[in-house]
């Protein structure tokens, strides 16, 4: 199989290679990345991918097109779905696009090793353009080697860049800062703001109107509540966020629902809550799961919850009677991502 593998990052495409390789796939790495911003960053990423292509004896090559203005006048119209739109379908049809006219069957992305990326959509624009040119479009999902690729371009000394690519991304990057920074006491963290307490509750039910909004069906709540221990972020005697914990075993948690309520959104409360939980329970468990839709991945991925475990397709349709929205996104497929609770 002639494979050519569109590559973002020299980082990302550690795992994908090596997956590949394993399978006796020799991909031949293509960089088209004009969503790369600023001009020093879009270099820094190219000119590492440059040595560690050389350094694994592997076929490179680089379209030398920085593209800032381009890029811009083309999503600023829709900044929110920037991704979708344009960013994912101009670099995926430049690939197929060489592909076809240098011989290739197949073509893929090293964004598929990314919990950052919406990974359905690249792997449906992926498929989408592969028809129109005729050729196939390989698909894995590598975001089960995201970590252990990170940790090996870590032991490498690759250039690990901060955030995406383009400047919108860069601006979330600082956008999105908790204003509260958590600090370890006697093993267990606390906010930091002394008016703000993490306190266990024990009259779950009558916390169910707030958690309907991150779950909205009471059966479904039913199902985990009871046998769940349920935490409160209170500001004095105001609540600010709540988190539902269910214990699977003797060593692992599951996050079944975490929600703030609406007046306090986007200020980093459920990061505090979740981050003073995890920094509780690492005493005893070694790793907490959750459950997401697409759209939360980064968020959780973000708070450590970075090896993806498990995709249960269709999630949302089989389980719930109405369709379940998230944004702009009807839910479908439930995805599972842990957090190594012992970890640094
Ligand atoms: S956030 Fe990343 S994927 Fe989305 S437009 Fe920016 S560079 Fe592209």
């Amino acid at each position: 199989m002639k494979l050519l593998l569109h590559t973002c990052c020299a980082p990302c495409s550690v795992y994908c290679i090596e997956s590949l390789r394993n399978k006796n796939i020799d991909p031949t790495v293509y960089w088209y990345n004009p969503n790369i911003h600023p001009y020093m960053e879009y270099k820094a990423r190219r000119d590492c991918l440059k040595e560690y292509t050389k350094s694994i004896n592997i076929q490179a090559i680089f379209e030398e097109e920085y593209g800032l203005d381009e890029f811009c006048r083309n999503v600023i119209q829709d900044l929110e779905n920037r991704c979708i739109n344009y960013c994912y379908p101009i670099r995926l049809e430049q690939t197929a696009k060489y592909a076809k006219e240098n011989g290739y069957d197949t073509f893929s992305t090293t964004l598929l090793v990314s919990p950052y990326q919406k990974h359905d959509e690249i792997r449906r624009i992926g498929e989408k353009i592969a028809t129109n040119y005729n050729l196939s479009f390989y698909y894995e999902d590598f975001r089960v080697g995201f970590r252990e690729g990170q940790a090996k371009a870590r032991e490498l000394g690759l250039y690990m860049q901060k955030y995406c690519g383009c400047i919108f991304s860069e601006e979330m990057r600082y956008y999105n800062c908790n204003p509260i920074q958590a600090r370890a006491t006697n093993g267990y963290e606390t906010p930091k703001e002394p008016r703000m307490q993490v306190k266990k509750i024990e009259n779950k039910e009558d916390y169910i109107y707030l958690l309907l909004e991150a779950d909205p069906s009471k059966d479904m709540i039913h199902k985990y509540l009871n046998d769940s221990d349920v935490y409160a972020l209170k500001k004095e005697d105001e609540l600010i966020s709540i988190a539902v914990i269910l214990h699977i075993d003797r060593k692992t948690l599951e996050l079944k629902n975490i929600v703030t309520k609406e007046n306090f959104r986007n200020k980093g409360y459920a990061k505090t809550l979740l981050k003073s939980l995890c920094g509780n329970y690492k005493q005893k468990y070694d790793r907490m799961l959750v459950g997401t839709t697409e759209n939360n991945i980064p968020f959780y991925v973000k708070q450590g919850f970075d090896k993806y475990e498990k995709t249960i397709k269709n999630f949302f349709i089989d389980n719930y009677k109405e369709k379940i929205k998230d944004g702009e996104l009807t839910c479908t497929d439930l995805i599972y991502y842990s957090k190594d609770l012992k970890k640094k």
